[in-house]
Formats: structure tokens, C-alpha cells, sequence
């Protein structure tokens, strides 16, 4: 297999977690009786450019089904994300009601509102239908396509480059990160911003984040890596924030090469924090398997003595997270008995690979585990604020990543 980006044979596993489904094939009561499909789940470092990526397989359009579940309205903490990010690029930049605004993945609309009611023109570029017609029912307006080349040129041929480009947690998640780069480019007009958010490879390796890797999860990236992309493509980093989100992300500001805006120190700065760190040091990749495998050991000793003792064991969030743990630790039902959701169009379903059921939050209050897992660790505050009532039968919360941690 040959380096996504820049061609180069890929020699290097940075972590093989076997074979799993798809981490958003959430099942239906029926599909339980049916065989499931599972792909491999194996991620490369690219020694010349520093892309980590998934390994090709066949079939990758099977992993793309019409019912994908997530809605990014679900939750609280990413809305007031969303906002705030809306509210500062509008000051930075100088949007306003002659400004155009594309958002690529505009999922449901969940960021692009906020633009719509500062009265600034925006297009979400959005390919599922579910996702496209709720972001059309609050008056956001969709493009249903994917984007790249194609869709960026189809935009500035009608006249529709954009002032921002925005892609909050779909960079990641791209096959080809070439031409959706390309694509950046074309729809940009001149003078213009790209701004990108991704989980930052750098806090994946040092956190033990081995459950955000999935197959939909194309990318693992770093600036290191992306400068190298957005270079390629004609574009240029010209500044760069770390995030909370995600377990750690980065926000990067792009232009065009030849932008008259100079590129900020923070730029060079955190290309020398990831230098120190060694991602430029095949090691540092070639260790992350074996802190994997601790994170994975330690989550079930702990699931099978607290079953020892007779203690029942719930979950909440049917996060992709949960689904790249538990199949790589062959977790099902007879370690965990339930998982909670708050998103309508999982609950009645079944989690994909352990066929754990999923159950609306309400169930906790009527099965009072004694043990809570929270999957989406990321949001474990938002989740143990939202379900204080698990105290008040003696309940505790746990989650694995970046260790096993009782939170109290
Ligand atoms: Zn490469």
C-alpha cells in the first residue's frame, strides 16, 4: 500500500486492533441473526510525510450507509462550541451580510445557524439526506454532495467562492486528502480562510486515544503533516490553536500560498513541539501498540472483577469510541448489559460487533447499575452533570482512556 498523501510505500504499523464492523453499523433487532461483516482495522505511519492512515481494503462504500446516526445537534458541549466559533472567526475576519461562508460536513446545521442568524450568506456541503434535511428545516441551506475537486469547481464556476471555508471534525475523516484539499483551494476566493479542526495525532499517541481510531477515520494528523498537504496544494498554515475538543485537537487558519497575510509564530512553534515529541521519530509510532494494549488489559480486569463481586455494569454514549474498545477487548453482553443514549435513532438498536442493546437515558434511573462506563470520555463532565441521579443509588462512573479512572 502506497502513502495516501505523498505515494510512499507504507512499510510501518503504527496499531493493529484485529478486525471490526464499522463503528456507526448500529443494528437492528433483526440484523442479529444475520452474519456481520467485519474489515481490518490497521493504521500506518508514512516514514517520508508522517500521515498515519488507515489500511485500504475492499468494499470501503460498504461502510457508508444512508441511516448514519450521528447528529451533531445531540450534544450541548458542541453547540456552545460551535458558537463560539462562530462568534470570534465573524470578529477576526470582518464577516458580514456581503461575506460568503461554505461549511464543509455541515451535519445538521448545528454550526452554520449561527451564521444564518448574524444574517451572513452560508451553503452547508452535506452528502446524507437525514443530516441534510434537518439542517434545511431550520433554514440552513445544503448542497448534498461530497466535497472535492468536483464540488469545489461546480461552486466557483457559479460564482460561489467562498471568504470562509470551515471543516470542523471532517478532515479526519476524508479517503482522499489530496483532492479534498484541492478542493479548499478552488473554492476559495481570493483574500480568503480556510480553518480546519481535527484531533491532533500528538495527543492520541500521548493519551492512549487508541479508541478514536475507526474506519470511517481515515487520517491521524499533525501539523507536520498537514503543512506538508496544504502546501501541495497550493495553500498555506498561517496560524494554528490547540483545543479541548476531542480529547485535544488543532485549529488551523489557512490562504492561499502567496496571501499577503504573514504566517503567525505559533505556526513554527507548534511544528517544534511536535519535532520534540518525536513525531518525526519512527519509535514514537512503532511504541502506541503496546500503550494500547495496557489501556485495553486494564478496562477488562476491571469489568471482570467488578463481575466477580456480582456488580452490574452499564454504559452510556454509543460513541464510535465504545465500539473500537469493545471489539478490540471482545467485550458483549455478559461484561456490559446496557448501553444509554440520548440520540432517538440509536436507542433500539444494537451496538455493532458486541450487539450490546442501546436504551434511552431513562433506562439508567430503572436498571440502577452499579457501575456507569461513559464511552465518550471526551464529554465525561457533560454526561456526569446530565446524570447526577446514578448517585443517588450508589452508582459510580468509570472510563478507560487515557486510564482507568473511577471519576467522583
Ligand atoms: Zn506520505
Amino acid at each position: 500500500m502506497k502513502c495516501r498523501h505523498c505515494q510512499t510505500d507504507l512499510k510501518h504499523v503504527f496499531l493493529d486492533l484485529g478486525h471490526a464492523p464499522p463503528s456507526n453499523a448500529y443494528l437492528s433487532k433483526e440484523a442479529l441473526n444475520q452474519p456481520e461483516t467485519t474489515f481490518p482495522l490497521k493504521l500506518y505511519v508514512c516514514e517520508e510525510c508522517w500521515l498515519v492512515q488507515t489500511e485500504d481494503y475492499s468494499q470501503a462504500d460498504d461502510l457508508f450507509s444512508e441511516d448514519y446516526a450521528y447528529y451533531s445537534s445531540t450534544s450541548q458541549s458542541w453547540l456552545q462550541h460551535a458558537e463560539r466559533y462562530a462568534k470570534t472567526i465573524t470578529e477576526r475576519l470582518g464577516l458580514d451580510n456581503r461575506s460568503f461562508v461554505i461549511e464543509v460536513a455541515s451535519n445538521d446545521g448545528y454550526l452554520l445557524k449561527n451564521f444564518v442568524a448574524a444574517g451572513i450568506p452560508c451553503l452547508g456541503v452535506e452528502p446524507t439526506n437525514g443530516t441534510a434535511d434537518a439542517s434545511e428545516k431550520i433554514g440552513v441551506p445544503v448542497l448534498r454532495k461530497f466535497f472535492g475537486v468536483a464540488t469545489a469547481q461546480s461552486l466557483a464556476d457559479a460564482g460561489k467562492r467562498a471568504d470562509l471555508i470551515c471543516g470542523n471534525n471532517v478532515y479526519a475523516h476524508v479517503p482522499d486528502i489530496n483532492d479534498f484539499t484541492q478542493g479548499l483551494r478552488i473554492a476559495l476566493k481570493d483574500g480568503g480562510t480556510v480553518t480546519l479542526e481535527f484531533p491532533h495525532l500528538m495527543r492520541l499517541i500521548e493519551k492512549n486515544q487508541f479508541d478514536t481510531v475507526y474506519h470511517e477515520h481515515f487520517s491521524y494528523l499533525s501539523l507536520t503533516s498537514v503543512s506538508r498537504i496544504f502546501a501541495q496544494a497550493g495553500l498555506r498554515v498561517f496560524d494554528v490553536e490547540e483545543l479541548p475538543t476531542h480529547g485535544g485537537s488543532l485549529r488551523i487558519y489557512g490562504c492561499h500560498f502567496d496571501d499577503l497575510r504573514n504566517t503567525l509564530p505559533s505556526v513554527a512553534k507548534m511544528l517544534e513541539r511536535e519535532v520534540a515529541f518525536g513525531l518525526q521519530d519512527l519509535s514514537v509510532y512503532q511504541d502506541f501498540q503496546s500503550k494500547a494494549n495496557k489501556v485495553k488489559n486494564d478496562f477488562l480486569e476491571f469489568l471482570i472483577a467488578q463481575k466477580r463481586f456480582g456488580k452490574s455494569i452499564g454504559a452510556y454514549g454509543a460513541a464510535a469510541k465504545g465500539n473500537t474498545l469493545m471489539n478490540y477487548a471482545g467485550i458483549k453482553r455478559n461484561l456490559i448489559d446496557f448501553v444509554c443514549d440520548a440520540a432517538p435513532s440509536k436507542q433500539g438498536k444494537y451496538m455493532p460487533g458486541s450487539h450490546i442493546p442501546i436504551l434511552a437515558p431513562t433506562e439508567l434511573g430503572k436498571r440502577k447499575p452499579d457501575w456507569v462506563v461513559i464511552f465518550p470520555w471526551n464529554i465525561a463532565d457533560e454526561v456526569i452533570q446530565q446524570q447526577q441521579q446514578v448517585r443517588s443509588w450508589g452508582g459510580k462512573f468509570v472510563i478507560s482512556v487515557p486510564e482507568l479512572k473511577v471519576l467522583v
